[in-house]
């Protein structure tokens, strides 16, 4: 296959095995599986600031230029290589954690580790995600392999403040509507996030949202992971702090979520618009959500009616026992069950679990950590508990 490639640049250097022991175990760990895929990260460190990177979870905010911890090639046999792993089913993420896919730097090593997976003749979603500078030769490379479901999620803020987003929205802006201008076999998302009431969810960040949304296959909103490490960060720099508490789980409160949902209910020129990342990324492709938020259906209250019918179609229950089977050969514990919105199991963290919802299509809960009706397996914050109390 001939695939156009940028540029030719330096290839980025790897780094020694002793500064590798240096980095905290989880950076070092190259593969870890998210919700939204088998996330992919042999390239580590970033110039861009933003305030409320996930890199500050793991010490590594301070390394500014990106370094590979293995080459392209290692990198690609260690991900299809994983037990998690599983050919044209498992989503990937290509570098989402601690750098940007599209740094000029970078993207070289993205473009070879794509084209190998795709040589491979693999049909595996991959989501990259980036606020960086797209242009039509970089979609060109993007439009040429032809077996993977490429989904490019453009993050757009509109947060003003350079201290906590430092990258003009400007520059994400143009990368979607450059994106959504040349796609021809990759798909592109407008990922609107994070959203945080009084900093970015004003009537015109969302008109802004509103007319960006026409130049995406979709529209996510979501909002803030607010982690204690971040927290540290903002008291550090002086930066507004936007919650009082810190959570494990994306914070979107109620009354933010209601504002944009207003917004869009009046009129219908919009995008299509949806809570969840892999909802909108399934729908640009024309799918039903690999992740089975359909068993979840307030999920499901603002999603196009042809997109409902294909989540609806292809959402099968799965036998208990073949479930029981699965689960108990990935460790699990306790009573395993299959209710209508999810399988419910006890004594396996994320991975596993994201292995099952994966494989099966359907929610998969730890009975640990319930998710609570209409927040969506997000932080509690800002929404009313069951007693009508609201949270901070
Ligand atoms: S129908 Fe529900 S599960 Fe399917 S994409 Fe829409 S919101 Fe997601």
């Amino acid at each position: 296959m001939n695939v156009p490639v940028a540029p030719h640049r330096r290839a980025l250097p790897i780094l020694s095995p002793e500064k590798i022991r240096g980095l905290k175990p989880a950076l070092a760990d190259v593969i870890e599986y998210r919700k939204s895929g088998l996330s992919l990260n042999w390239i580590v460190g970033c110039p861009l600031e933003c305030g409320y990177c996930v890199r500050h979870l793991f010490d590594n905010f301070e390394m500014k230029v990106p370094r590979r911890l293995m080459s392209d090639g290692e990198a690609v046999a260690r991900l299809t290589g994983h037990s998690y792993f599983r050919a044209h089913t498992t989503p990937i993420q290509l570098l989402n954690r601690a750098t940007d896919p599209m740094l000029p730097i970078v993207k070289p090593h993205v473009y070879e580790v794509l084209r190998k997976l795709d040589e491979r003749g693999l049909t595996n979603h991959v989501l990259i995600i980036t606020r960086w500078r797209v242009g039509p030769e970089d979609c060109a490379v993007l439009n040429s392999f032809t077996h993977l479901r490429l989904t490019v999620l453009v993050t757009h803020s509109n947060i003003a403040n350079p201290a906590i987003e430092p990258v003009d929205s400007h520059i994400a802006a143009e990368s979607l509507r450059t994106l959504h201008a040349h796609a021809e076999r990759y798909r592109t998302v407008l990922y609107w996030r994070p959203i945080v009431p009084g900093l970015n969810d004003s009537d015109a960040d969302i008109e802004r949202a509103r007319e960006l949304s026409q130049h995406a296959h979709a529209t996510v909103f979501t909002g803030l992971f607010f982690r204690e490490e971040i927290a540290s960060y903002y008291e550090a720099h002086d930066l507004p702090m936007p919650y009082e508490e810190t959570a494990r789980r994306k914070i979107m409160p109620e009354a933010a979520e209601q504002r944009i949902l207003d917004a869009f209910g009046q009129g219908d020129s919009w995008g299509a618009l949806f809570r969840k990342t892999s909802c909108g990324v399934a729908y640009a492709h024309g799918e039903a959500d690999y992740n089975g938020h359909f068993g979840v259906p307030e999920l499901c209250d603002i999603c196009p009616s042809e997109q409902i019918a294909r989540c609806r179609a292809a959402w099968v229950k799965p036998e208990l026992s073949t479930v029981t089977q699965e689960a108990r050969a990935l460790g699990a514990t306790g009573e395993v069950q299959v209710n209508d919105r999810a399988i419910v199991v006890e004594g396996l963290d994320e991975p596993p679990r994201y292995f099952l919802q994966h494989g099966f299509g359907y929610q998969c809960h730890d009975r640990a950590k319930p998710h609570h009706y209409r927040q969506h397996g997000r932080a509690p914050i800002g929404w009313k508990a069951e007693n009508g109390t609201t949270n901070a």
